[in-house]
């Protein structure tokens, strides 16, 4: 949020800047299985944000890491110098450092790492294109990532951020609406197990305002969700056709 006024109305009859109502998702695209070199991959896709992950494992951990009761489960995110506006420094910064620790403890809630004890399980995920609601994109790809690479998980993970953009609560923000909103709540999900696995928030929104913020985050997360299944469902069709 920086503050600034927009330079394009972001709430005029019922309708975002980019024509979406409310309740609307940016499209969604999902691939799974896009990368040749890693034990499993998925690329996302949210309007313009675009992600891809890969993730490798269970595998023999490097010297001193490892636990005795289950798998490390270690999560990378990092947005590519191509992917801003202005080139970004690849030197990972201190976002990327914090953001990579709280996508992979939401992935903790569900991946099974007490069955692989001693090994560690990777998951890199790469920001291509930057266009708010990276982190959520990036949680999406890296489940679906973990899941092609046959780990066994308890859920898919899903993520979608809710924003406040002129006083009108929206779902699936894009940049201009979180650089000028309000607010801006990124939420992610296990939607089998029921359970929200990260909140957060920036800016500021009323207690009723929260509740109903919650309300749309997950009615969009079910919707990713439900696209995350196809996607792997696709891959495995596929396969099976081979
Ligand atoms: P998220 O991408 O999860 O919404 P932020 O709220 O921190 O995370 O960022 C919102 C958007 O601002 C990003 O999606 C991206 O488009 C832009 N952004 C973030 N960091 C940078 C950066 N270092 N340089 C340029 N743009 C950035």
């Amino acid at each position: 949020m920086s503050g600034g006024k927009s330079p394009v109305p972001l709430f005029k009859d019922g309708k975002r800047h980019d024509g979406r109502g409310p309740m609307d998702l940016r499209p969604i695209e999902m691939k799974v299985g896009v990368l040749n070199n890693a034990n499993g991959s998925a690329w996302v896709k949210f309007g313009r944000t675009e992600v891809i992950a890969a993730a490798y494992g269970p595998r023999e951990p490097p010297k001193f890491m490892s636990l005795p009761d289950r798998a490390l489960l270690r999560c990378r995110y990092h947005m590519a110098p191509f992917s801003t506006d202005e080139r970004k420094n690849p030197a990972p910064s201190r976002r990327e450092i914090e953001l990579s620790k709280v996508i992979r403890e939401a992935l903790e809630t569900v991946v099974l790492t007490h069955l692989f004890p001693r090994t560690v399980i990777d998951v890199f995920v790469e920001v291509i294109q930057a266009d708010g609601g990276t982190r959520t994109a990036a949680i999406t790809a890296a489940s679906l990532a973990l899941a092609d690479a046959g780990i066994p998980m308890k859920d898919l993970v899903a993520g979608i951020a809710v924003g406040k953009v002129d006083g009108h609560l929206v779902l699936d923000i894009d940049q201009i609406e979180d650089n000028y909103g309000e607010a801006d709540m990124p939420v992610a999900g296990a939607v089998n197990l029921d359970k929200v696995v990260l909140l957060q928030l920036n800016g500021s929104l009323t207690p009723e305002e929260f509740n109903k913020a919650m309300y749309m985050a997950w009615e969009g997360i079910k919707k990713v969700y439900a696209l995350q299944k196809k996607a792997l469902e696709e891959k495995l069709r596929k396969e099976v056709n081979l």
